[in-house]
């Protein structure tokens, strides 16, 4: 489930179009591409970094820091030194040029808020259950475009973009980092699903925490979506136009060759 989950958002990392997830992603306000990720196993594992620059496959390294280390969490240069430690190449930290251009056009009205609209966001996050119920998860993002230089927000927190519990289910955001890292939407969702609520349900109360806590919630995108791990699933968003995928076909192993 690891590797489904790894591999599922690395195809995303890799894709220098997005604008949103890996080194094709928008700069922070001064011109750093900048990334964050996190994984999850079901049994409580958990790997993360943070502030990363230059490094292909965040969600890589943030197993690493999982599988291979007697910690939680990676940040900035510790973690791209622990990455090279590890074999990975750090490329310098250059835009693409559409990156670079979206930059340019934001550096002549240099307008910065911490608030997201909601076309600007679109962090991958990726929930994973196999037949015998093991679960596992991953998030990974570019963050929030032209966010002050250092600024983490919530996709490598571990119960903030992504949480995930094998006896229970897992949970993944995206939107605006800060009001999800104030409410730990996918802990509080994953928590509900513990006590009872389907997914929909849990994935509506945790929306309802954030609008609760957010008087400009008017103008904010929070997505969430949850997998029960029995196989139910529910998604909802503060704004309208969230869209996820879900695929409940069942391949062998040969079918991924
Ligand atoms: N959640 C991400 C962040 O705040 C942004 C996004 O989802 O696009 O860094």
């Amino acid at each position: 489930m690891l590797d489904a989950a790894e591999r599922g958002v690395m195809v995303i990392e890799a894709d220098d179009s997005n604008g949103s997830v890996g080194l094709g992603g928008l700069p922070d306000r001064d011109g750093n591409v900048t990334l964050d990720a996190c994984i999850m196993h079901g049994d409580g594992r958990a790997g993360s970094v943070c502030f990363v620059q230059g490094i292909r496959h965040p969600i890589s390294v943030a197993r690493m820091v999982m599988e291979q280390t007697p910690h939680v969490m990676l940040v900035g240069k510790g973690a791209e030194q622990f990455a090279r430690e590890q074999g990975i190449t750090q490329k310098p930290n250059t835009l693409t040029d559409a990156a670079r251009a979206a930059w340019q056009k934001w550096l002549a009205e240099k307008k910065y808020a911490a608030v997201i609209n909601i076309e600007n966001h679109d962090t991958i996050g990726l929930l994973a259950l196999d037949q015998r119920g093991t679960m596992a998860g991953a998030c990974t993002t570019s963050g929030l475009a032209f966010k002050m230089h250092g600024r983490v927000g919530d996709s490598p927190i571990i119960g903030a973009g992504l949480f995930v519990d094998g006896d229970v289910g897992g949970a993944t955001c995206t939107g605006l980092g800060e009001a999800v890292l104030r409410t730990l939407a996918t802990h509080l969702a994953v928590e509900r699903m513990r006590i009872g609520d389907t997914p929909q349900q849990a994935c509506e109360v945790a929306i309802k925490r954030i609008i609760a806590k957010n008087p400009s919630w008017r103008d904010l995108q929070v997505g969430i979506l949850a997998l029960h791990r029995d196989g139910t699933h529910g998604a909802y968003s503060i704004q309208p136009g969230f869209t996820y995928a879900f695929n409940d076909e069942v391949r062998t192993a040969a079918s991924y060759l």
